[in-house]
């Protein structure tokens, strides 16, 4: 029960994970119980990420989405080099955020043609790199422009580009805004026309700027689909509007993202329904008014993050003051955002449970999952009914195949680097 009507008091529950079936009260990824993948892994912590739900999640959506509608996968949502090359084969384009992700996207076979480089603070190295390359960038600045020129004319290549627009609207009930007034991503709106007249000074199809269209992108982690159908609908309005000032046809059109998964007590999948049908009508319009533009989706989350499991084993059991404390030997250094600490302003728990206790016979108590380091803010699950565990049990938080590994503080207090692997 998720929806709590108006008379229910009971506090809201997180939805089901149901992506990984369980065996004789264990959980299994990949076909294999969980404490035997521990034992294939040889320690602990560790990241588990399944091949079999990045690919079905990719179905999920070529089942939603209109035909033609493409899919970028945004590696910086999990850069492991075995991901990106998996998401590589199955999705249309690559998104990087840094030349070393750009060299991670090339490493495992990305065509070059299909990666778009976006971010706020590209270096003219990096900028050199990526038009050697031969892939696009999306220009998040007017520096941008002259690095580029520069570029593409001594290396002899045309630089391929789009523009990053700064929307002049948000993109509603986002967990992380990132467009809409002023911001550091991309350039604004109304100062589009401007930036276009200065591509269109520099282009030339052979060593000069090759525009090739715009990049929308207003947020991140959005579970309401009436928002990203609305945010859709005016990025792709507003293309149409600054595609009058571009130098040349827009070939490419990213709408940018921003699907988000439910982590939280209460939260509900993302529904596609009203996406694909919305995306269906741009799609319509797109075919006269931008009649060379293919619609790209860039997402990083939704693609991964379901499909990913953190891991870690219990190192004691105690109770202080009548509380129990499960303490393990991963946590915040590993997962900064289970642990509350990545963008969240109260904490709120993942869904988190004993993985070799799934069904306990003995039933749940509550009690705390914390990690080994010397912080309160060390926090796994906090006060959460979970099966009886012993020292010896694996703990696994769901939904942890994006921003889990690369986005948190590894080095802080010297423990070992978490394992990663795909099965
Ligand atoms: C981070 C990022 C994404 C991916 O966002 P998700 O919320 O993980 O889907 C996509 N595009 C750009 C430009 C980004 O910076």
């Amino acid at each position: 029960m998720n929806a709590p009507s108006s008379r229910d008091t009971r506090p809201p529950t997180h939805t089901p994970m149901t992506q990984f079936p369980t065996w004789n009260d264990e959980l299994v990824i990949g076909g294999m119980t969980l404490g035997r993948l521990a034992a294939r892994v040889g320690r602990t912590p560790f990241y588990a990420y399944d091949r079999s739900l990045l690919d079905a999640r990719v179905a999920q959506l070529r089942a939603a989405l209109p035909r033609g509608i493409k899919l970028h996968y945004a590696m910086k949502a999990n850069p492991m080099p075995a991901v990106v090359a998996h998401m590589a084969r199955r999705v249309e384009g690559i998104d990087v955020a840094s030349a070393g992700e750009l060299k991670i996207a090339l490493d495992v076979g990305a065509d070059p043609d299909e990666i778009s480089f976006a971010g706020p603070g590209k270096t003219d190295a990096e900028l050199r790199q990526a038009v050697a390359a031969g892939i696009m960038v999306n220009i998040e600045s007017f520096r941008e422009v002259a690095v580029l020129a520069a570029a593409a004319h001594e290396l002899g290549v045309p630089a391929r580009v789009s523009v990053r627009v700064n929307p002049d609207f948000e993109l509603k009930s986002s967990g992380m805004k990132m467009g809409g007034g002023p911001k550091q991503f991309g350039v604004d709106a109304e100062q589009v026309p401007l930036l276009l007249a200065e591509i269109a000074k520099v282009s030339n199809p052979e060593t000069g700027l090759a525009f090739e269209g715009f990049h929308l992108f207003a947020g991140s982690q959005n579970l309401k689909a009436e928002a990203i159908v609305e945010a859709q609908r005016k990025c792709f309005d507003l293309a149409l509007k600054l595609a009058e000032h571009a130098p040349a046809p827009v070939k490419f059109l990213n709408l940018g993202g921003g699907f988000g998964i439910p982590y939280f007590p209460g939260e509900q999948p993302l529904d596609l329904a009203p996406i694909g049908e919305n995306l269906a009508t741009i799609q319509a319009e797109a075919a006269s008014k931008l009649p060379k533009a293919e619609i790209v989706l860039e997402l990083g989350r939704y693609l991964v993050g379901e499909a990913g499991l953190y891991v870690c084993r219990i190192l004691d059991r105690k109770v202080s003051r009548g509380h129990t404390y499960l303490v393990a030997d991963g946590g915040l250094h590993h997962h900064l955002s289970n642990s509350g600490n990545f963008g969240q302003v109260i904490r709120k728990n993942y869904p988190v449970a004993i993985g070799n206790r799934m069904t306990p016979p003995e039933g749940v108590e509550p009690a705390s999952v914390v990690g080994p380091l010397c912080t309160p803010l060390d926090i796994v699950a906090d006060k959460m009914p979970l099966g009886h565990a012993q020292v010896g049990d694996l703990v696994v938080v769901f939904q942890s195949g994006a921003y889990g590994a690369s986005a948190s503080p590894q080095g802080f207090l010297g423990h070992p680097e978490v394992v990663e692997v795909l099965v």
